[in-house]
């Protein structure tokens, strides 16, 4: 995802900007709010913003209010030090998505941005297709020609982000982070677990190797279906 971070505490600025990176999203900080607005204006398009109250210049509710103004929908995760009833109200009053209080977990944070990036319909997904292998993701439905193949809500989503990238090397980390709620606690050799079990179901019964192991990285989909 793009993210833009606005904050003025440097500190928890940059450990957000080097948390997020390292999870595969691309950063922009600004430290004020009147950069921040700027930013959020001009330099987009944003999959979410993530917005300190209390900024010297301009505050959260009032860059949250004008980004509104501007018909700007991109989701806002307001991040404050204070908490109570009447702050949060007046938050979501100005148009702010949603709220986590300082101080934060990054894992916490992490899981709302998802949460916040599904809500905001990060675009659903068609049928996927490789070959004679068809994955209807919201009709929770594969099959392999004509033989419906059953799977679990896991492996559907492990199939569905190898199926979304065919022919490309997918990292294990980086289906763990699409596919799990909090990827930072488990790990990604759990993914081992789930591409057997579907090798087991969608390859193996038809004499096909569709997903192919990429070594040192992780795995990824025939285009053909295997
Ligand atoms: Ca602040």
């Amino acid at each position: 995802m793009r993210i833009l971070v606005v904050e003025d505490e440097e500190g928890l600025a940059e450990s957000l900007r080097l948390g997020l990176s390292a999870d595969g999203h691309w950063v922009e900080v600004a430290h004020d709010g009147h950069h921040g607005l700027d930013l959020a204006l001009t330099g987009g398009p944003y999959d979410a913003v993530l917005l300190d109250l209390m900024l010297p210049g301009l505050g959260g509710h009032e860059i949250c209010t004008r980004l509104r103004a501007h018909g700007d929908r991109t989701p806002v995760l307001m991040l404050t030090a204070k908490d109570g009833e009447h702050d949060e109200a007046d938050g979501l009053d100005a148009g702010a998505d949603d709220y986590l209080t300082k101080p934060f977990s990054f894992v916490v944070l992490a899981a709302r941005l998802r949460a916040l990036a599904r809500r905001a319909g990060t675009p659903q997904v068609g049928v996927l297709r490789a070959g004679d292998l068809v994955l209807d993701p919201s009709g929770r439905r594969c099959r392999r020609g004509e033989r419906d193949i059953e799977l679990t809500a896991r492996e559907l989503g492990v199939l569905a982000c190898l199926m979304r990238q065919p022919g490309r090397a997918v990292a294990k980390q980086d289906i763990l982070d699409e596919v799990w709620d909090v990827p930072h606690a488990i790990d990604p050799n759990i993914v081992e677990v789930y591409v057997s079990s579907l090798r087991r179901k969608i390859d193996a019964p038809f004499g096909r190797r569709s997903i192919l192991t990429v070594h040192g990285t992780g795995y990824r989909m025939a285009p053909d279906g295997g």
